[in-house]
């Protein structure tokens, strides 16, 4: 970048990063997969900074490249391999919380604040902010948006869009569009926010969000759950959503997933003895402590060991205790990566479907892949299961394993869309799953993705060749 020292006269010299060291970590995504190095990275303070700094990117021909707490998992935060000059333009140090009304139920957050974070404010200000994932304790709200990331959660409270009011964004042109409002009612024509959440930085960088809060939960209660299938798992999740509790999460595990889990983890004590070929785990709460909520969770889970929905359950005892299943969930991931290399998806269908999907998935992975061992863990109370194929054990050559079966992701999107569902239900598309986009997705949508991409960044300088294949 030509004018870097009129940039660090606007920034501050130490947040223009251009130490091959310094830009390094901006350079490889959170898997490890993709690559690609800016010429710069660009850390503004302001939305009139960042507002300035895309103006002189412009009049450079340099692409952007937004980036939050780069746990994203497809490779949407780090610059194209062998694409345009690029800077990543990081939100980190716009991470301030400017505001909470506990009356309005809202708060507005900064791009750069880190989830958890927000998850705290509210909670001492005796709000919940819902939203629960593995990443949240370095993701940051312009990521989240970004990708209206789902998580444990989504089954009540929906995903990031859901909790969005009104949103500040900086467009590729320098403008401002100041839509920071926190009414809860506006039929005023298009609702422009929801363009910029999941657009994955190609259509602008959001800089702030007004969003809602919940009540304080005052009561929750978790439970871990073997269950002898996916079928049992729905008849399970039937009966906790009619038990008159509010469910927040409803998990399902495989058997090798618990066992990824319980050999990795470190620290990690799974509840229940291992065997079991699927598990559950769900939490229900209430903003009120009179609520009987032990009562209900035992008498709905002994109505399910008694229709044999689950052969074991184990209910937390503590926080600790509570704490420490979802310890098991949030550290799957790291645990998988340890495990070794392995082809994933992000696949959705409804609820109801779940069963099926994985009966048909199962089958065919036994078939095509005999020697890959299946992981499937996800969301079922949404229809969000991540299936992934592993390579055998003591295989840890990713290149190799990818190259013989590559094939199952494409198989197992089109398995999910053959029911009703998406190849991509909360991580997003980036790089990885442009694919798919040319595969699966209606013409029509298409059409209408590239017109928008057109009118707002005509000169296609936001996050080149990520979403649009
Ligand atoms: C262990 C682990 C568990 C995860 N579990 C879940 C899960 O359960 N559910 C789920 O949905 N996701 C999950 N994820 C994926 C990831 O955490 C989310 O996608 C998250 O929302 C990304 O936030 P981030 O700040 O890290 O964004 P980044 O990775 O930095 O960026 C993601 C995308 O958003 C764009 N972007 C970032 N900031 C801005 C901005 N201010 N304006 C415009 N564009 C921007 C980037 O250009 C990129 O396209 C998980 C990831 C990990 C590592």
């Amino acid at each position: 970048m030509d004018s870097l020292a009129a940039v660090a006269d606007l920034i501050g010299p130490g947040n223009v990063l251009t130490a091959a060291e310094d830009i390094a970590p901006y350079a490889v995504d959170w898997r490890g997969v993709y690559r690609g190095v800016p010429e710069a990275v660009l850390r503004p303070g302001t939305t009139k900074e960042v507002s300035e700094l895309v103006q002189r990117c412009a009049a450079e021909g340099l692409s952007i490249v937004p980036a939050g707490g780069r746990t994203g998992l497809c490779g949407a935060a780090v610059p194209l391999a062998n694409g345009p000059r690029s800077v990543v333009l990081s939100l980190e140090r716009m991470n301030r919380i400017r505001d909470i009304d506990t009356r309005d139920f809202s708060l507005i957050a900064e791009a750069g604040c880190v989830v958890q974070n927000v998850q705290q404010a509210a909670a001492e200000a005796g709000r919940l902010f819902p939203i629960q994932w593995g990443a949240q304790g370095t993701a940051q709200i312009g990521g989240m948006l970004s990708t209206n990331a789902g998580g444990i959660r989504t089954l009540r409270w929906g995903n990031a869009r859901e909790l969005v009011l009104g949103l500040e964004v900086v467009l590729p042109d320098g403008r401002i569009l100041d839509d920071l409002r926190r009414v809860r009612k506006d039929n005023s024509g298009y609702a422009l926010r929801h363009l910029f959440i999941g657009g994955e930085g190609t259509l602008g960088i959001i800089t702030a969000a007004a969003m809602r809060l919940q009540p304080a939960l005052k009561r929750v209660e978790t439970a871990f759950v073997a269950v002898p299938s996916p079928d049992a798992a729905l008849s399970l999740f039937s009966r906790v959503m009619e038990s008159g509790a509010e469910v927040i999460a409803f998990e399902l595990c495989g058997g090798f997933t618990m066992e990824t889990a319980a050999k990795h983890g470190v620290g990690l004590r799974i509840p229940l003895p291992l065997g079991s070929p699927w598990y559950v785990m769900l939490e229900m709460a209430a903003a009120h402590e009179s609520i009987p909520l032990r009562a209900i969770l035992e008498d709905t889970l002994g109505a399910a060991l008694e229709a044999g929905e689950a052969s074991d359950a184990a209910i937390a005892e503590s926080e600790a205790q509570r704490q420490m299943i979802w310890k098991i969930r949030e550290d799957y991931p790291e645990c998988s990566r340890t495990e070794g290399p392995a082809v994933g998806t992000d696949t959705s269908v409804p609820v109801s479907a779940v069963p099926k999907f994985l009966k048909i998935v199962e089958h065919e992975l036994k078939t095509r892949w005999p020697e890959g061992r299946m992981a499937a863990i996800g969301h079922a109370g949404d229809g969000n299961i991540h299936v992934s194929l592993h390579a055998p054990a003591g295989m840890m050559d990713r290149p190799a394993w990818v190259q013989r079966a590559g094939a199952m992701e494409p198989m197992i999107n089109e398995i999910a869309v053959s029911l009703g569902g998406s190849f991509s239900a909360e991580h997003g598309i980036g790089q990885s799953k442009r694919h798919a986009m040319t595969t699966h997705k209606n013409p029509v949508a298409m059409d209408l993705m590239r017109a928008v991409k057109a009118a707002i960044d005509p000169t296609g300088r936001m996050n080149p060749g990520k979403v649009l294949p």
